[in-house]
Order: structure tokens, then C-alpha cells, then sequence
């Protein structure tokens, strides 16, 4: 592929996430590659612009990120902040004339998800949210399987994401426990893979939530975000789907999809590198070989096509809403112990 024609990103806070999945992920990129970096820390940032061939022309602070209008190798700006930053960068890059790639969640609340997708509507960019499950193989294989009826008829849902969240440990878990940076607790960093996958595997939209809380409130963690937060989503077909999601158990990423002949079983459903998928019937199990894919250079260029052919993408602002929207039902549902309809 020819590197000059492939549109330009500019990577906006470089974390660990940045660092280690999604940098790394632009070499099996077709249409995508870096082209400018945004950070607070300039020694790092030169660093990364040297390790990946970026200009140092084309290295920002947060404070001067707005003369990024007038880089006309910048194509998209793909933000990669802490949560409660999500708002403020979208919009800066949409007035910048940039479409935007934003991390998940989306942002603290549903109308800072609303400002953004105004934003880039009045820009005239892109926006899209990223939703890698939704371009990963194992997780497409499922959803293709569900809709030819393999299952049957879908009933019932169980998801479950979890991992112990430890700032003493790991640095980028220190915004993660401050409402104002996370917009929540486990429910927003990870129960949000959970809530997200019902709703790509059922293809419907949830009508009715319940919800369960518990955190150890002398736990320092857990003073401003919640620990462990159980819900249940009712959808219009009648499929119920039974959530956890927690901050305080180690390593869980998983789902089970039971219809009335079947039942498909990816675990881990939504890691990096390795998924697993069982399916099951009254006859026994088997278990489904399929070839791992980059899942983030296809969320990269799923969004350089989109810019490249005029197209919404897949998982565009609105997707990113319609979750915020219900977590703060699933909110609502486990303070006041009420169901809530949504
Ligand atoms: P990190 O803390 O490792 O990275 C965040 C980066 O943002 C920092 O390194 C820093 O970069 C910059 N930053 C700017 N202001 C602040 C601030 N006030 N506090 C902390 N950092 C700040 O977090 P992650 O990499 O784990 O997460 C970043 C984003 O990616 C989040 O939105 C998260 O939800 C999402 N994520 C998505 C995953 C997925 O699978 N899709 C997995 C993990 C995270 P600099 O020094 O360059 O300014």
C-alpha cells in the first residue's frame, strides 16, 4: 500500500493503551497511518514522534492543539484521553475541521455525547467511537451465526467483564477511580463491553433495566466510582440479558448467547489477542476454529474509509450515546432500586 495515500492520524494523549495496542496496530493499517502526536509530555512525545516517523513539526501540546486546522497532514484525530476528556478534544477537532475517532465510553454524560455529535454534524466530519469488538472477527462470526438462526431463537443472554483495578500498580489506572476523569466506575470502563455486546448480538435495543450495586466505600478505590454493579436488560422481543461488571475480581470477558436450540459461548470474548468460541446443543459442545484478526487496524481503517467514501460508520456518536444513555438508567435502576424504562 502506498504510505502517502493512506489518510493521517493524530494520536491525542499517549497512555498505555495508545502505546501498546493502538500505535502498534497502524503497520497492518491499509488506509491509515501517524502522522501527528498530541501530548502533555514532551520528551515522551518526541520519543514516540522519532520511533514512528512523525515530523516534529507535527508534535502538539494540549495547549496549542488547536493549530492542528492548519496541518493539512492531519486527516483524523483519534483521541485516546482519559474518559472525561473525550468531549472537550472532539469538539476542539471538529471546530479544527479534523473528523474524530474517540475511545470508549464516549464521554461522563449523554449530553456531553450530544455536544460532540453536534460538533462534528456543524463541521461537517466524522464521528466515530471506538467499539473494537464490533470489527473483531470472532465477535462478527457471532453476530452473522445469530442472525442465520443457528441458535434459534435467541432467549437469553449472560456477559460478564471484569478486572481488579489497582492505581498503586498501574499508572493508568489512576484516573479510573475519579469520577470527574471516568465519568463512573467498572460500569463505564468495562461493563460497557458487556451492555454494548447484548445489543450488537440481539440487534435490538433494550426497553427496561434493573440494577445491583456494592462497593466497599473504606476501600479508597471505590470513593468516588463504584466497585461491582450487576444489571438486567429487557429487550422488545422478549430476550432478557443478565450483566456484571466489576472493578474487584480479576480477568473476566466473556458472553453467553442461549437461543431455544443452542447456545454460543465466546470466552474471552473481548481480549486483545485470543478469543474463544464453544457452541453447544442437547447433542454436546464443539468448539469453532477462526482466524485471529488485527481488530484495531480494522477499527483504523474501517474509519479511513468511512472518511475516504463519505460514509457513517459503523459505530458513529450516536452508538456511543445510546450506551452512555444506558448506563445512566443502569445508574438510576441500582440507586433507586426501580426499574427504569428506557
Ligand atoms: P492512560 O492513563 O494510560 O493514558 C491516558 C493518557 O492521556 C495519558 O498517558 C496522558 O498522555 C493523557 N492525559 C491527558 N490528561 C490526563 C489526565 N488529566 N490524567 C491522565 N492522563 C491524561 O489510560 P489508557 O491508555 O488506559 O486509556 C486511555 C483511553 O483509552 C480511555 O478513554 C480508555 O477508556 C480507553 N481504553 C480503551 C481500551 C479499548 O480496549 N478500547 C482499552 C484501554 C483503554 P500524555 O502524557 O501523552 O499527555
Amino acid at each position: 500500500y502506498d504510505d502517502q495515500k493512506k489518510l493521517g492520524f493524530a494520536i491525542v494523549g499517549l497512555g498505555k493503551f495508545a502505546q501498546e495496542q493502538m500505535m502498534p496496530a497502524f503497520k497492518d493499517c491499509k488506509h491509515a497511518r501517524i502522522t501527528a502526536l498530541v501530548s502533555g509530555s514532551p520528551d515522551k512525545a518526541k520519543k514516540l514522534a522519532a520511533e514512528y516517523g512523525v515530523e516534529a513539526k507535527s508534535i502538539y501540546s494540549y495547549d496549542n492543539f488547536d493549530s492542528i486546522k492548519d496541518n493539512p497532514a492531519v486527516d483524523v484525530v483519534y483521541i485516546v484521553l482519559p474518559v472525561g476528556l473525550h468531549a472537550e478534544y472532539t469538539v476542539r477537532a471538529a471546530k479544527a475541521g479534523k473528523h474524530v475517532l474517540t475511545e470508549k465510553p464516549m464521554a461522563n454524560t449523554p449530553e456531553d455525547c450530544q455536544k460532540m455529535i453536534d460538533a462534528c454534524k456543524k463541521a461537517n466530519v466524522k464521528l466515530m467511537v471506538a467499539y473494537r469488538a464490533q470489527y473483531e472477527p470472532f465477535n462478527l462470526d457471532a453476530i452473522a451465526r445469530i442472525r442465520k438462526g443457528e441458535l434459534g431463537k435467541v432467549m437469553q443472554i449472560t456477559a460478564d467483564h471484569g478486572r481488579i483495578v489497582d492505581p498503586t500498580g498501574d499508572k493508568a489506572d489512576t484516573w479510573r477511580i475519579q469520577k470527574k476523569l471516568a465519568g463512573g466506575g467498572s460500569l463505564m470502563d468495562l461493563g460497557i463491553y458487556s451492555l454494548n455486546a447484548t445489543r450488537y448480538l440481539t440487534g435490538e435495543e433494550p426497553v427496561e433495566v434493573t440494577a445491583l450495586e456494592m462497593s466497599d466505600k473504606a476501600d479508597p478505590r471505590f470513593k468516588e466510582v463504584e466497585d461491582r454493579i450487576h444489571f438486567t436488560l429487557r429487550f422488545p422481543s422478549g430476550i432478557l440479558a443478565t450483566c456484571t461488571s466489576s472493578y474487584s475480581t480479576e480477568g473476566v470477558k466473556r458472553y453467553r448467547v442461549f437461543g431455544d436450540k443452542a447456545w454460543l459461548d465466546l470466552d474471552p470474548a473481548t481480549d486483545y489477542y485470543k478469543h474463544n468460541m464453544t457452541i453447544g446443543d442437547k447433542d454436546g459442545e464443539r468448539k469453532i476454529s477462526l482466524k485471529e484478526g488485527n481488530q484495531f487496524a480494522a477499527e483504523l481503517d474501517h474509519m479511513a474509509e468511512c472518511v475516504l467514501q463519505n460514509k457513517t460508520p459503523k459505530t458513529p456518536g450516536e452508538e456511543g450515546l445510546k450506551d452512555i444513555r444506558l448506563i445512566m438508567a443502569i445508574y438510576e435502576a441500582a440507586r433507586t432500586g426501580k426499574k427504569v424504562k428506557v
